[in-house]
């Protein structure tokens, strides 16, 4: 097992990070250095990713994970309840630890290149999405819809509502993508309570954002006071700076910041640190952007013990280096021992 020594003490208050001092040792099986100006996070937790690989949307998480240091990740409904043991035989074998939310569709988000997975209304199966959920402890964590009229046309709030009597059935949280109306996004987060997710929350495509006249929605206010989530979910259309940047001004800045990264958005999105950058860019503060991709998706799919720092237990440990809006991976130890000397 890795081990890394501090030779000062790291201080961890709750789950903020204060920066540390130079003086930090890394050591690892590649042998030990002393890293200037450095400062440690836990292993970043991406909660919307498609890494059903396999499948033409699907990335290789670990091939993903890599140099970018992320150690969790979330798929965000690549797989429906038929293909959910193809996708959990994946997870078995993954390196980075997974989790994934239930596409309401049974066939899951096949492919962006074709007719939505929710243009046929017999693909919409709530029994199945509950039952997946129960046979998946611990993998299955919520239910997943894309609720926008380019993915389900007519039967777009009919899915909607399906997914939300699933949610409700299985005792989990659903997660809704935001894009082209149907579903407006008064409509969407009317529909969610405490725990949910809308993600691709800072999208402008197609007149359907959080933003009407210059001024965050009212929905979107009350919806946050209830403990909705909002998620950044990057992606090819999913983000615009400028709706990002005039939200952040007026005090709306994301829960919880993410890629999307799939097959056909790793030329945009490129990886977490990247869109983490971009966030803070926007005019998030580093210390809030950084627990937005730590701790607080680690919280909202319980993964136990992920997106944070302890001394108590191995956990993972990222050293990177932060110089203006740009975060740089050095060195990603998993299940490391922090040591105090
Ligand atoms: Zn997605």
């Amino acid at each position: 097992m890795p081990e890394l020594l501090l030779r000062r003490p790291l201080v961890v208050s709750g789950s903020r990070l204060e920066r540390v001092d130079n003086d930090v040792a890394l050591g690892t099986a590649s042998g030990a250095g002393t890293l200037d100006d450095a400062v440690l996070l836990p292993g970043l937790v991406d909660l919307h990713t498609h890494v059903f690989s396999g499948q033409d949307l699907g990335v290789s998480a670990d091939e993903a994970a890599e140099r970018s240091g992320v150690t969790a990740m979330v798929d965000a409904g690549s797989a429906g309840g038929d293909l959910f043991g193809a996708f959990a035989a994946i997870a078995l074998r993954s390196r980075t630890r997974l989790r994934a939310f239930v596409n309401i569709s049974s066939i899951g988000t096949t492919s962006i290149q074709r007719r939505g997975e929710l243009r046929s209304p017999e693909y919409l199966d709530e029994e199945l999405v509950v039952r997946t959920i129960a046979e998946h402890p611990g993998l299955a964590v919520g239910v997943k819809v894309r609720a926008s009229a380019n993915v389900g046309g007519r039967f777009t709030t009919r899915a909607l509502a399906a997914a939300r009597r699933a949610a409700d059935r299985a005792a989990a949280p659903l997660m809704v993508h935001l894009g082209p109306k149907p579903a407006s996004i008064d409509t969407i987060v009317r529909t969610l309570g405490a725990g949910d997710i809308v993600t691709h929350c800072f999208t402008g495509f197609a007149g359907n954002s959080l933003i009407e006249n210059g001024r965050i929605r009212p929905s979107v206010r009350r919806a946050r006071e209830r403990g909705v989530l909002f998620d950044v979910g990057h992606g090819v259309s999913g983000f615009d700076p400028a709706i990002a940047r005039a939200a952040i001004d007026q005090g709306f800045p994301p829960d919880t910041i993410s890629t999307d990264l799939h097959a056909y958005s790793t030329h945009a999105a490129v990886d977490l640190p990247t869109v983490i950058g971009r966030i803070v860019a926007a005019g998030m503060p580093w210390a809030d952007a950084l627990q937005a991709a730590t701790r607080t998706p680690a919280l909202a799919v319980g993964l136990d013990g992920a997106g944070i720092l302890s001394f108590d237990s191995p956990c993972d440990v990222v050293v990177a280096r932060i110089a203006g809006s740009a975060l740089t991976v050095e060195h990603c130890v998993r299940d490391a021992v922090l040591v105090r000397r």
